[in-house]
């Protein structure tokens, strides 16, 4: 059975899967003989800890509210210990040999069906209070370390990860050996998890629908995504088919990294930069074969695989830091400080599990408009300072520019100055006259977008950051799959407002480089560099054939493009320009080896 979605990381894969529901984090996967006394132990400690929080509740509540409304949760500890709950779920762990979160929510079901049949009313409400208790449950079972849930690093042999949705903090915990593709229900191309599969090499298929409903763990399941499609239970000959596929992929790898080498150059002779944008020390090789002359964009937040940035001392930023400019020398390191929300700082993450709310129930969003990015880190000063410290030594390494994301003002760009300025005043003392750290800040609030001329005084360079700028330039979640299609890189308003970060930026000097997925598009490459962009920031894996599009275009044929663009009215105007004036662009790649494809045609 083949589901259709949409594919966000190239590739093919294929495994046994491994669900994993995150709107109530559970992974379900099979056990082997010797994995169930381990399971069991986590089952009675998760009801350990149930009871314990229970009871503490039952005092509170009864001390605020009475000890009629405090009974429910006295009742609900004798819940924990009935023979259909946690006692049921030991011992299908046993028999059955499945992972524990599994075996509780199949005694949850068993347990649903039999008061189904019940008659009486008020016993078939307790249900209600049954599925509180095994939520809490499931909540206790997730191991925690310094605050990050580690809801995958109970995996042990290879899976496809099954998933309704996948936060970036759990993705970063991927570990390449035992995850081999990603078949989720929600996201898009833009969203973290699906950057960092692109960065891990991890065939990834976004809006699957419903498969987390239609798989059940341990079904092999093949994740097409260069279809975008998820295939339930292949057939031999569907897995045959995508092996050889794999294989010539991987010949294939050698031959892009011969066109990788040397500057590049549009047809008529104007110098193009392509950097990297990496979230791992380990994708350095890769994007240095695929020809980046440096790293524009580190996501610095994904080294902290899920933990609170307190976690992530000094010492050890510092560390991949100076890796990364050693291993990246001669060319510069552009390093963005945490761009991170609530979830990954300490306290910050889920209520306590003792109490009655939880955070996500009510409360602010954590969505993109919310406390993230710098707005997080001039709050969390001390924590921001480390990072800022960590990053000045490694300057000291190597070339290390510091990008600040989400940046919306200049009283937001001084301030994180000021941050820097005290957080390297003992360095700067120790050795006067020692070069600046530059710092620039990424575009990609509207607000920022038309200020550049203003930011351009304090800034030392820009970086625009489409993923973001779009989403608030169109009012569009780029995580919500249901908006997705109003998602549009080429709407008019886009093409504008970058040509007017452009234009911004010229007079004070001031490089302007772009890092968000856009320019991963033929299309919208041949126009932005019409807009006048001439500096690109990319996943290592799109960077050979944005170059060799680059050599083939003309920036004059390009600037015409662009000059016309901007005044279309709507993206499949523009779309339908960039077809008539450049055919080659409907079969790029494809058409790279025969015509000369690129030459406009106005
Ligand atoms: C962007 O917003 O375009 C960008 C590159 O940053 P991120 O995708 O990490 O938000
Ligand atoms: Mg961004």
């Amino acid at each position: 059975m083949r589901v259709v979605g949409l594919s966000v990381s190239p590739g093919v894969a294929w495994g046994p899967a491994a669900l994993m529901l995150q709107r109530h984090p559970v992974m379900r996967f099979g056990i082997a003989a010797s994995g169930v006394e381990r399971e069991v132990g986590r089952l009675d400690q998760a009801r350990q800890t149930s009871a314990t929080q229970l009871r503490a509740i039952h005092a509170r509540v009864s001390q605020r509210a009475g000890a009629d409304l405090a009974s429910l949760f006295e009742a609900q500890v004798l819940m924990l210990d009935d023979d259909l709950l946690v006692p049921r779920a030991r011992r299908i762990v046993e028999s059955d040999r499945v992972n524990a979160e599994w075996a509780l929510d199949r005694a949850f079901d068993e347990f649903c069906a039999v008061f189904a049949e019940v008659g009486d009313e008020y016993l078939r409400e307790r249900r209600g209070d049954v599925a509180d208790v095994v939520g809490r449950l499931r909540r206790n079972l997730l191991p925690e370390a310094a605050g990050g849930i580690r809801a995958i690093a109970g995996l042990i042999t290879p899976v496809v990860l099954v998933a309704d949705e996948l936060a970036p903090s759990i993705a970063a915990q991927i570990d390449p050996a035992l995850v081999l593709g990603l078949a989720l229900e929600t996201g898009s191309r833009t969203h973290h998890s699906a950057i960092l599969a692109r960065s891990l090499g991890l065939p990834a298929v976004a809006r699957a629908q419903a498969v987390t409903h239609q798989i059940r763990p341990g079904v092999l399941v093949l994740v097409d995504g260069d279809a975008g499609e998820v295939v339930i239970d292949p057939d031999p000959d569907v897995i045959e088919r995508a092996r050889a596929r794999r294989d010539r992929r991987s010949a294939s790898v050698g031959v892009s990294a011969a066109r990788a080498a040397g500057p590049v150059a549009t047809a008529d002779g104007v110098p193009v930069r392509f950097q990297a944008n990496i979230e791992r020390l380990e994708e350095i090789d890769g994007a240095r074969a695929a020809g980046a002359e440096g790293i524009g964009l580190f996501r610095s937040e994904f080294l902290l695989g899920g933990r609170v940035i307190e976690a992530f001392d000094e010492e050890a930023q510092f560390r991949v830091y100076r890796d990364l400019v050693e291993r990246m020398a001669p060319h510069p390191v552009t390093i963005r400080t945490f761009d991170i929300d609530e979830s990954q700082i300490a306290g910050g993450g889920a209520g306590e599990p003792g109490d009655l709310v939880r955070a996500g129930e009510t409360g602010p969003s954590r969505g993109p408009l919310g406390l993230r990015a710098i707005r997080l880190s001039l709050g969390h000063r001390r924590a921001f300072e480390t990072q800022l410290r960590a990053l000045a030594r490694a300057g000291r390494h190597g070339a290390v520019r510091v990008l600040l994301p989400l940046v919306s003002s200049v009283d937001e760009l001084r301030e994180a100055k000021a941050a820097l300025r005290s957080a390297t005043r003992e360095m700067d003392e120790a050795a006067p006259g020692a070069p600046a750290m530059p710092v620039g800040i990424m575009i990609e609030v509207p607000s920022a977008a038309l200020t550049v001329d203003l930011l351009a005084a304090e800034a030392d360079f820009f970086s625009i950051g489409t993923n973001d700028l779009i989403q608030f330039c169109l009012a569009v979640d780029r995580t919500d799959g249901r908006v997705a299609g109003l998602f549009d890189p080429l709407h008019p308003a886009i093409l504008r407002v970058i040509r007017d970060v452009i234009r911004l930026a010229r007079p004070r000097r001031r490089p302007v480089a772009l890092c968000g997925e856009m320019a991963a598009d033929p299309g919208a490459l041949v126009l932005l560099l019409g807009l006048g962009v001439t500096e690109f920031s990319m996943s290592p894996a799109a960077i050979p054939e944005a170059r060799e599009l680059v050599r083939q275009v003309s920036m004059r044929d390009a600037r015409r493009a662009a000059l016309r663009a901007v005044r279309l009215p709507t993206s499949r105007d523009i779309a339908a320009l960039l077809a008539a004036r450049f055919p080659a662009l409907a079969t790029w790649p494809a058409g790279r080896d025969g015509r000369p494809h690129m030459e406009g045609q106005s």
